[in-house]
């Protein structure tokens, strides 16, 4: 079942969220020298005109990148917040209207060096064409096909360094404990990797299979954030975002409660912001 379409979602909190951690990774390994891949799993589209029919039809963005954008004045002193705001402002065409928000291939592939490496996954024929569009690097490389199997064929890299991104729609209640196994097969051909991994809190509380599977996993640090819009079942639907990062860089904790602290409130019924450790420190 591939019915899933990022369009429909495109720059909603769970996206600012999820894109603000990203970004913050890639700042700090980017600080060195040594060439990274950086791996996609899940890549959808890429870029996502918020004019289009299907971003239209909900209008998310209006609750997540569209009021960071219009206050970006005033959180200009805040450093991680200022530094995501611009970067947006880089592929707008210009005026000041917020017109595209930037998927994770984009996170990932406007920052990319001569050396690194991209390798951008979608298994949807529909969304792999969106992506085959993109004005990319040359050493950005789209694959059609499963991004889970994709990562673990590609290991070990042959970069000193790997960053992921594991963003999986989740249509299947499967795919929690799919992803858990692959993340453990993946730390066993990369150690060092940092491994990033987006998922929803649903009132099914399915995400609980990923995280606790990935504790017993024996990996050495998971960092977890989630921005929550309502207490479970509370409301239907989707009531908040989760992130868990393997081997975070230093810093990182820090870099996302200060912008957080900022970023939440403006965000869809006022989000709060939490982060722990989930396994380590
Ligand atoms: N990472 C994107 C971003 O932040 O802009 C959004 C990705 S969206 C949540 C999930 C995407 O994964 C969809 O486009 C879907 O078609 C694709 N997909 C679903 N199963 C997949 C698989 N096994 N391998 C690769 N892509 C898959």
């Amino acid at each position: 079942m591939l019915s899933y379409q990022h369009a429909y979602h495109a720059g909603n909190f769970a996206d600012v969220h999820k894109h603000l951690v990203l970004h913050a990774v890639v700042d700090h390994l980017l600080r060195k020298s040594s060439p990274i891949t950086f791996v996609d799993t899940h890549s959808g589209r890429g870029v996502y005109p918020l004019d289009a029919v299907e971003t239209q039809r909900l209008g998310e963005f209006h609750h997540g990148a569209l009021p960071l954008w219009e206050e970006r004045h005033r959180l200009a002193d805040e450093p991680l917040l200022s530094a995501w705001l611009e970067a947006i402002a880089g592929l707008q065409r210009g005026g000041s209207r917020l017109e595209r928000y930037p998927g994770s291939p984009w996170w990932l592939a406007h920052r990319l060096r001569n050396g690194d490496r991209l390798r951008l996954y979608e298994l949807h024929p529909g969304e792999h064409g969106h992506l085959s569009q993109q004005l990319l690097p040359a050493n950005a490389q789209r694959i059609h096909g499963d991004g889970l199997a994709g990562l673990i064929q590609a290991l070990p890299a042959s970069t000193p360094r790997l960053c992921v991104l594991i963003d999986p729609s989740f249509e299947r209640k499967e795919e929690y404990a799919e992803v858990a196994e692959c993340v453990l097969a993946a730390m066993r051909k990369a150690r060092h990797g940092v491994v990033l991994v987006w998922y929803p809190l649903l009132p099914a509380g399915r995400h609980h299979v990923l995280l606790e599977r990935l504790r017993e996993g024996g990996l050495r640090k998971i960092w977890r954030s989630e921005l929550t819009l309502h207490a479970p079942g509370e409301e239907r639907g989707m009531y908040g975002s989760g992130m868990l990062v393997v081997n975070p860089p230093w810093g990182l904790e820090e870099r996302l409660a200060a912008a957080m602290a900022r970023a939440a409130p403006l965000l869809d019924k006022g989000c709060r912001y939490s982060a722990d450790w989930w396994v380590g420190e």
